[in-house]
């Protein structure tokens, strides 16, 4: 199975990329995603963050409540790191287990994994291939902030925590610019989708690890 990352700046796409991937056959799974169920009452990692964060972060349904986690790490990198710490370690675990799974199951197909953060993590050296979803600054802040609940301060203080997303496209084998319309976007991504199909039916699922 041909292992891809897909990442990007926040807001950038990534997930409407993560999707259109899918829907063309890739295995698809998103850190998002993941977090969400690792915050859900009964699970350890759920625990460990609110014994580390206190009662503030706990939702009235016992969850973590990720706005509010996100207003304290994202304005302290102290304690973005700590959260890194609890959380990091088990979302790899499962990206491991999903791709393991996809791997036995289809081991000719592509297998993709979408996270923020794999650049800044160097997680990304877990992929035989990287795609980067970027956008303009200015198309990046607009989409957030018609579609989230974010302030102009918050969009700012989540945009400063990442790697500027010139940076994180040094680092792509693909690039996808989400800067133009969602048909823009799909044209892209199915050009991408043919060329790893291409690889993966040329390395005869048996590609190699990236480095
Ligand atoms: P996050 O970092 O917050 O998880 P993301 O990178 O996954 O974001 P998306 O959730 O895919 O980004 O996109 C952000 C918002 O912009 C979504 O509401 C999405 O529907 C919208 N969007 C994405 N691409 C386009 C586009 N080309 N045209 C218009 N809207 C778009």
């Amino acid at each position: 199975m041909l292992k891809v990352g897909l990442t990007g700046g926040i807001g950038a796409g990534k997930t409407t990329a993560a999707k259109m991937f899918a829907e063309l056959g890739c295995h698809v799974i998103d850190a998002d995603s993941i977090t969400r169920d690792l915050f859900k009452p009964g699970h350890p990692v759920r625990t460990l963050v609110a014994a580390a964060f206190g009662p503030a972060v706990v939702a009235s349904d016992g969850s973590i409540d990720r706005k509010v986690l996100g207003e304290l790490v994202f304005r302290d990198e102290g304690l973005r790191q700590k959260l890194n710490g609890i959380v990091h370690p088990a979302i790899l675990q499962r990206q491991k287990a999903f791709l393991d799974v996809a791997s036995g199951v289809d081991p000719d197909g592509i297998g993709m994994v979408e996270a923020a953060l794999m650049v800044e993590a160097g997680t990304y050296k877990n992929y035989d291939k990287l795609v980067v979803v970027i956008t303009s600054p200015e198309i990046q802040r607009q989409r957030l902030r018609e579609r989230t609940n974010l302030t102009g301060d918050e969009i700012e203080a989540r945009i400063g925590a990442q790697l500027p997303m010139p940076e994180k496209a040094k680092f792509a084998d693909y690039i996808i610019d989400n800067s133009g319309t969602l048909e823009d976007m799909r044209r892209q991504v199915e050009t991408i989708y043919y060329e790893l199909r291409g690889l993966e039916l040329a390395m005869g699922g048996d590609s190699d690890k990236r480095d």
